[in-house]
């Protein structure tokens, strides 16, 4: 039986008041907070054993550097790589994309298309979309069905039809909760000959991402969307596709011989991992990872499943309210326009009832303005630390803030 006030005593930031009101932290899909002991873990590095890795040879040096590599090896575990040397500590999703499209164009992977999603994050949108338009490729984007599912007729036409190096695909949206088949669409792709980079920062803390069972090339994810530090982020490759790829960003420890006529690169992940990494954050991120696996997953996982279910059917109540996207499955959040009601003001005034939720494009303008006609939405996305009563909270505030609104325009 998972015991949410319990949890919730490791998550002091949530009990203070905002404008009066007790905090009723929504916004978990944006950023989750961190729990005591990774707190802890970070304060602790710093207190007792701070110091410069890979480069120093005395005692703070070497135990920095064997608490980085240590996290890297918990993130291995976490994600069941086949090794820790296929974990590359990046600053984020963000980071990860960037670099990763930045290295595919520049290291002679790409001779074809990039494939994308119209339900994508911008981050697994843009660094494609401009590296194609850098190196002249091609860049589609798979649509979606009537229900809001990736289409995948459609995306099997687009992966088959044309000269395709590669398809970035998100595991679960940020804005329509949809959880995607990501083993079948890389079998697809793979039967296809197309590598396939999984944009995981919103699955990799409801679900239980397993990269050598989903069998994907490439897949990223941030420390913030599940409990540890903001600054840090992974990529995982699959060692046989690191080592194809050139390092795009250069500096210190990255090296084997630097001479004028020219350098020698050090193996992966190092090569990856330009100056000094943010080693306090990966530290961070492997006691995020320690505190998840300390919950029993499967438990969380059908307690923050349910508590989305009670959210959409409480939510379905409020008069002109509708959801974007019905999925078979989906994890993590609802996203809502009211008819009548600027998303902005909906969060705007909720937030002064101590509602924290999240209004704007989400940065999915290809979903919001091509697939379906809405600029803004309403985002509610709750935590395994949310509470039943704390849904109640904010329907309610929303029926409040709702009927404000449409009352004054
Ligand atoms: N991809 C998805 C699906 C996201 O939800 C986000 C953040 O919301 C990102 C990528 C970008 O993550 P970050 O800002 O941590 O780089």
């Amino acid at each position: 039986m998972f015991e949410v006030q319990q949890v919730r005593a490791d998550f002091p930031i949530l009990s203070q008041e905002v404008f009066g009101h007790p905090l009723v932290y929504l916004d978990n899909a944006a950023t989750m907070q961190m729990p005591e002991p990774v707190l802890q873990t970070v304060v602790n590095h710093y207190h007792a054993d701070n110091a410069n890795v890979h480069r120093g040879i005395h005692a703070l040096s070497e135990r920095s550097t064997r608490a980085l590599e240590t996290a890297r090896e918990r993130v291995r575990a976490f994600v069941n790589a086949k090794s820790a040397d296929e974990i590359v500590f990046t600053s984020g999703t963000t980071g990860s994309l960037n670099m990763l499209a930045d290295m595919w164009f520049g290291s002679g992977c790409a001779d074809g298309a990039v494939v994308t999603t119209m339900m994508e994050h911008h981050a697994n949108f843009v660094p494609w979309q401009q590296a194609c338009l850098k190196h002249g490729c091609d860049f589609l984007g798979a649509p979606l069905d009537e229900k809001g599912d990736l289409d995948m007729g459609e995306l099997e036409n687009l992966l088959s039809c044309h000269d395709v190096s590669l398809l970035a695909v998100t595991h679960v949206s940020n804005v329509l909760g949809t959880v995607n088949p990501i083993g079948e669409i890389v079998a697809m792709a793979h039967a296809h000959g197309v590598k396939v980079a999984v944009d995981a920062a919103q699955s990799i803390r409801h679900e239980v991402v397993d990269v050598q069972a989903l069998d994907c090339d490439f897949l990223a994810f941030s420390g913030h969307k599940m409990g540890g530090p903001t600054g840090i982020g992974v990529l995982y490759g699959k060692m046989a596709e690191l080592e194809r790829l050139r390092p795009v960003r250069f500096g210190g420890e990255m090296v084997g011989d630097v001479r004028v006529a020219g350098t020698t690169f050090e193996r992966a992940p190092l090569r990856f991992e330009a100056g000094t990494p943010n080693y306090i954050g990966a530290i961070g991120l492997a006691a995020a990872m320690d505190y998840l696996d300390n919950l029993d997953r499967a438990e969380v996982g059908k307690y923050e499943h349910e508590l989305l279910a009670y959210a959409e059917e409480r939510l379905a109540g409020i008069d002109g309210l509708s959801f974007l996207g019905n999925p078979e499955k989906r994890a993590g959040c609802l996203s809502f326009t009211v008819e009548g009601a600027h998303p902005f003001d909906v969060a705007t005034l909720a937030d002064k009832l101590g509602v924290a939720l999240r209004s704007g494009n989400q940065c999915a303008q290809p979903l919001l303005y091509e697939a379906y006609d809405a600029h803004n939405i309403t985002r509610l996305s709750p935590a395994f630390y949310n509470t039943y009563d704390e849904i109640d909270v904010a329907v309610n505030v929303l029926h409040r803030v709702i009927a404000r609104i449409r009352s004054v325009s």
